[in-house]
């Protein structure tokens, strides 16, 4: 029986675990079937999936507040404050504040010029895909380079070797940050090398050995109990850094 609007169904507990999960293949089909209120879209985005075609997704004000505020907390658990400036390095990403920069182009003589002044100039932080990152350490092995504060790798998987690479190049933890943004889902490595959940924005559920998902902030484009298909296994035992709170390890699918 379907309710009025503003009311909640007194067995909404029981319900919502009958709903059957949402697959990332449906709503990438039909994204449109999704929308609940069309007119409070602030964001869109798309993400890119394995597959070639993108799935694109609308949310609003509260789900980009909250999202950003989860974003500054987590970096705070690395010591990353809003004045420390991050730099972007040789990828497609755009600066997540207003702080942060970006160093673009081919990596050649006049890049690796740029970089170096660049990270003499204050930047201690560099973000940025791993395949990229591992290009520029390539050409740096063995320098002695201005001391970092982190690497974060994001929008790739990030192999051993990579992260290898990159600690012996710059001497400085390398962070691995997963997301699946549709979802609502992110977080980051902590130094015990789980994933650490964003909690405050997500309901996590592990039914038959795969994750689900729900998305407590994205009433533009409710998606309940989706399950996205990555290999992100949660754990149910403490992490050993001290750090409470929901985490997992992706291994991307290998
Ligand atoms: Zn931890």
């Amino acid at each position: 029986m379907l309710e009025c609007p503003g009311q909640l169904s007194p067995d909404w507990q029981r319900a919502f675990f009958r709903l059957r999960p949402l697959l990332w293949a449906e709503l990438r089909e039909s994204p449109h079937l999704f929308l609940g209120t069309a007119g409070e879209i602030v964001y869109r985005g798309s993400s890119s999936g394995s597959q070639g075609r993108p799935l694109i997704y609308f949310a609003g004000q509260q789900w980009d507040t909250v999202r950003n505020y989860s974003r500054d907390r987590a970096f705070l658990d690395w010591g990353i404050g809003e004045d420390t400036p991050i730099l972007n390095v040789a990828s497609r990403l755009f600066p997540l504040r207003p702080k942060d920069g970006v160093i673009l182009g081919t990596v050649d003589e006049g890049f690796l010029e740029e970089f170096l002044g660049l990270i003499e100039g204050g930047f201690r932080v560099l973000r940025g895909y791993p395949s990229r990152l591992c290009e520029v350490a390539g050409y740096l092995q063995g320098k002695r380079l201005p001391r970092l504060q982190a690497v974060i790798c994001t929008g790739e998987v990030l192999f051993a070797w990579q992260m290898a690479l990159l600690e012996a190049t710059f001497q400085c933890p390398v962070i691995n940050k997963y997301g699946c943004p549709e979802a609502g889902v992110a977080g980051l490595s902590c130094s015990a090398g789980r994933l650490h959940l964003q909690t405050e924005r997500c309901f996590f559920e592990e039914v038959e050995g795969e994750v689900l998902v729900t998305d407590l902030y994205n009433t533009v484009m409710p998606i309940i109990r989706y399950q996205w298909g990555d290999v992100l296994q949660l754990y149910d035992t403490p992490c050993l850094c001290g750090r409470e709170g929901v985490t997992g390890n992706y291994s991307g699918g290998e």
